[in-house]
């Protein structure tokens, strides 16, 4: 697989709110959970990202090897490829959602869209459901199935605590139909263009606070860092998220309308 420049670029690590922090590179979001009795990652990115994300777990003041449980976004290479390497580094263990553990046991053999992507293999511990819950210590994660972008695309949602709030932070799998998505007749995946609007049903009914995603981009990382620490908390942002969820939908509107259309 091509490395993408920004796979190994470190974006400054940071507390994102409560016990939730940002580890990712500039391009690609990964999220450190802290307890007391060990860590959750969520996305290990690309195998070149592991040790970037470790040494920004380290500068946090953290221990990778505390990392108990690594969960991802959706199991494309850029958030998925780096687990075999991550779980060997931790010994933690892998829960993906159903619908997507087959293609991270495989290394992406079967997915519908990319037949010739492939990751090192990772072992799944854990098959989620939609739903579900993972718990560490204090920390409780909630698995949302959010399907389309993968069968199995995770939205993860946590309450975190800051300044006496609860606030719910939520981390999006993925609005995204990609170049060359066949949203009409799809035979490998039958019901690609009723899970996207399951999905945006589901992200419109989530009451984010924090609004975060699989990408930085998706939330605007690179504008709103640099306001961490001065005044509000850039990322406590429920109108960003609901004005993003809905431009998504019309975006998916707009291209399934366009796909029937040309059938
Ligand atoms: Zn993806």
């Amino acid at each position: 697989m091509a490395i993408p420049v920004f796979a190994e670029t470190p974006f400054p690590p940071h507390k994102v709110a409560g016990n939730l922090y940002y580890v990712g590179s500039v391009e690609y979001a990964s999220y450190l959970v802290t307890t007391p009795q060990g860590h959750i990652l969520i996305n290990p990115s690309f195998e070149e990202s592991v040790p970037m994300i470790e040494a920004a777990v380290t500068k946090l003041g953290f221990q990778f090897t505390d990392v108990r449980i690594i969960l991802t976004s959706h199991a494309h290479g850029d958030h998925i490829a780096g687990c075999a390497l991550a779980r060997k580094k931790t010994n933690a263990k892998v829960m993906i959602m159903s619908g997507d553990e087959d293609l991270v046991r495989s290394g992406g053999v079967g997915d519908f869209q990319y037949p010739d992507s492939r990751f090192p293999a990772c072992a799944v511990d854990r098959v989620l459901k939609d739903g579900e819950q993972v718990k560490l210590g204090t920390a409780v994660l909630t698995a949302v199935l959010t399907p389309g972008h993968t069968k199995g695309c995770t939205t993860w949602t946590l309450r975190v605590k800051e300044e006496g709030r609860e606030l719910l932070a939520v981390i999006i799998g993925s609005p995204n139909v990609n170049p060359g998505y066949r949203l009409v007749e799809n035979e490998l995946y039958p019901g690609i263009a009723d899970d996207y609007k399951k999905t945006f049903a589901r992200l419109k009914a989530l009451k984010a606070d924090l609004f975060l995603g699989a990408h930085g981009a998706y939330y605007g990382l690179e504008e709103k860092y640099p306001r961490l620490g001065r005044g509000p908390n850039p990322f406590l942002d429920p109108d960003g998220y609901r004005s993003y969820v809905e431009s998504k939908e019309q975006e998916f509107l707009g291209k399934f309308a366009a796909q029937r259309k040309a059938k």
